[in-house]
Parts: structure tokens; sequence; C-alpha cells
């Protein structure tokens, strides 16, 4: 099949393989044996990776902490903020339309006593800035927001919600797990308190991320993971190198193609649309500017969103209808803009990354364009 779901997650690159294997074999040792060189190797590896990095996002390499991957990033930054801090205040602020991750954490939190708005987003995904001052209250502690939404795309003003929250002193933490590699961070210039991070949306292994953690002002945390006090007490365990190597290897790809990447991918995502677009009763969710190119999500009326994914096996791509694999809800995102059950369930979203070829966006379009005629001529709604 056609892989067109680089937003669930991508393939390894070569060249990051290439880089992780030497430290699954010979360069094995733990990096934190401080009495031989087999430790010491490791631990440089570490650390480079950790200047790659933070190198991606314009951090400090000291504010960078190694976790599983941003699930496990998100919980250590919302429940380590909020029960840190929960002397101050327990409230805190999210979208709706936040990954499961985050929306799952507040809700453990909820069961601990703190009080947490799930924030409406716009139609077109975008947070309104004024709706969101507005939900703030003297005990709030903590806002978590995504840079880029996983389904749909769109693109947050971070720098526009950092600066409302740094001037009340609210710690302001960023789900960055699909942003990373496709748009520009520079934390030293942009008021975030804690961003997640992760490899296997970027090219590298899966089961790897980090938590960027400001040290100026200092931002602190309850850990989650108790042990040998490894990455300074926030998150014991030892160190798999082998995927740091990687995920390092992987953000230095990212920050060296990132501008060409993204204008080919462009290309391609437009030639998508406009193949798509063609036909009648097609819906684009998310607003149409402020998104990345990688991410193109579509309705299309009047067919059944299962039958849709029948017709279309020769694709992988995901739905919202099966996104929740067992579930036949809609998207809880696509709900929040507002969209219909039946466009909800009609959705596809395609997701571009850097192996896509002209050819397969082509063979794409003349797919979805079968299935889609084929599926309105059986619909007794469909008369045009
Ligand atoms: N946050 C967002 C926005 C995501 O898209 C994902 C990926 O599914 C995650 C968090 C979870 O990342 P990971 O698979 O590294 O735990």
């Amino acid at each position: 099949p056609i892989y067109l779901d680089y937003a669930a997650t991508t393939p390894v690159d070569a060249r990051v393989a290439a880089k992780m294997i030497p430290y699954l074999t010979e360069l094995f040792g733990n990096p934190a044996s401080r009495s031989h060189a087999y430790g010491w190797a490791a631990e440089e590896a570490v650390e480079i990776a950790r200047e790659q990095v933070a190198a991606l996002v314009g951090a400090d390499p000291k504010e960078i902490v190694w976790t599983s991957g941003a699930t496990e990033s998100n919980n250590l930054a919302i429940k380590g903020a909020a029960r840190f801090h929960a002397g101050r205040g327990k409230h805190l602020i999210t979208p709706r339309t936040e990954h499961k991750s985050v929306l799952d954490t507040c809700r453990e939190l909820e069961r601990e006593g703190f009080e947490v708005t799930y924030l409406d987003v716009e139609s077109d995904g975008l947070i309104d800035l004024d709706k969101l001052t507005a939900a703030i209250r003297p005990d709030t502690i903590l806002i978590s927001t995504m840079l880029v939404n996983n389904e749909i795309g769109v693109i947050q003003d971070v720098a526009a919600i950092g600066a409302l929250c740094r001037a009340r002193g609210i710690i302001y933490h960023v789900d960055a797990a699909q942003a990373a590699g496709k748009v520009e961070i520079d934390l030293s210039a942009t008021p975030i308190d804690l961003l997640s991070l992760s490899a296997h949306k970027t090219y590298g292994p899966k089961g790897i991320g980090a938590l960027y953690v400001r040290r100026k002002p200092r931002v602190r945390l309850e850990a989650l993971i108790h042990g040998g006090g490894h990455e300074r007490g926030l998150r014991s365990g030892t160190l798999p190198t082998h995927q740091i190597v990687g995920m390092g290897e992987a953000y230095a790809l990212a920050r060296g193609s990132m501008s060409t990447e993204n204008e080919r991918i462009r290309w391609l995502r437009d030639r998508l649309w406009a193949g798509l677009s063609a036909m009648e009763e097609v819906y684009l969710n998310g607003n149409i500017d402020a998104r990345v190119p990688h991410n193109l999500n579509v309705s299309f009326n009047y067919v059944e969103g299962e039958s849709l994914l029948m017709g279309i096996k020769q694709l992988a791509v995901s739905s919202g209808s099966a996104c929740t694999s067992a579930s036949l809800e809609p998207s809880y995102v696509l709900r929040a803009l507002g969209r219909s059950d039946e466009l909800a369930h009609s959705s596809i979203r395609f997701s571009i990354g850097r192996f896509t070829t002209q050819a397969e966006v082509d063979t794409t379009i003349a797919l979805v364009t079968e299935a889609v005629a084929k599926l309105r001529e059986l619909s007794p709604l469909w008369e045009m």
C-alpha cells in the first residue's frame, strides 16, 4: 500500500538506523557507568544527542530530559508541574482538541482534586486568545496546548499564548510531537516553559522522546518515575543509548533539511488537494493557512466513512471514524470543530512525508476519486 500516514509514525531514516546500530553491539555501555571507557563512550553519545535535540528547538542541552516518548513527556510535564505547584492553585486549561495523552492526564488530575477547563476551539481548529484569557482564573497554574494538531495539522500561536501565560505567572506546556522538524521552534525567544518531543514522528525510532524543561526562569516539576536519580532526578532509569543516538541524528537531519523538505511536501500537498477538491462536496478540515503542509484532513460528503476506507484499501491513511480503532465514535477533534457526525465519519487524514512521491500522490487522487464516485452512485442521498 501507499503510505500516507506519516502523522501516525514515520520510518526510521536509513542514516539514523546506521548511527544507532553500533550502540546496540560494540558501544553497549551504560551511560551511567563512570568508571570505564564503555560508560564514557555511551555517555558522550548521549550528550551529543542532547545537543542535537536542543539545537532543533533553540534550547540549552541542560534543558532536555529523555523520556520514552511524547506520551510520557506530556504526563511528566502536566502531572509533574501540577503536583509541584498545587499549593499555588489547582486549575488547569487545555483545548478539547489535544492529544489523548494530554486529555487523559488532565482527567487523572481531576480525580486527584484538580479542576480542568477544556477550552472550545474555533471551527478552523484555532484557539481564540480572548476565550483563553477569559478562562484564566486566579488559581490557574498551568495551560497546555499543542503546537501542531495530529489530526488536522493546524498550528497554534504558541508565542502569543506563551506571552499571555508569562504575564500572569502561569506555566505553559506545549505538546510539539507533531511539530518538531516541521515548524521552526526557538525556545530561546518563545515563552514556553515545558515542551514535549517524540522521535518517531520525525524519522527516529519509537519509544524515545524528550521533555524540555526551562531553566531561566526555572520550572520545577515532581518526578513520576523514581530510582537511580538519572536526568537530574526527573526521570530515573538506564538511558537507552541507541534510541537516544537515533533521536539526536533524526533531529539533526530534520534541522538540516526542514526548509527544502517543507517546500517539496507543500508542493505535493497542493497537488493532492487540487486533485481531491476537483470533486464536489469535499471539505478541508482545519484552517487552510495556519497548518503544516504535511497534513490534509478531508471530509467527503455523501459517502460512508467505513465504506470509503474499504474502497481505498491500497492506501495507508487514517480515518476520522476508525481513529480510536475499536470504537465507531467519530473523531472528537472534528466534532470539536463543529463538524456533523456524517462529515466527521467520512473524513480521511492524508499525511505526507519525506519519502512520498508525486506518483503516489497521483495514484491516491485517482483511487479516492473512483471510490467516492462509486459510493455516491449507490447513495440515496446523492442526487447531483
Ligand atoms: N502528542 C501528539 C500530538 C501526538 O501526535 C502523539 C503521537 O501519537 C503523541 C503526543 C504521543 O507520542 P508518543 O507516541 O511518542 O508517545
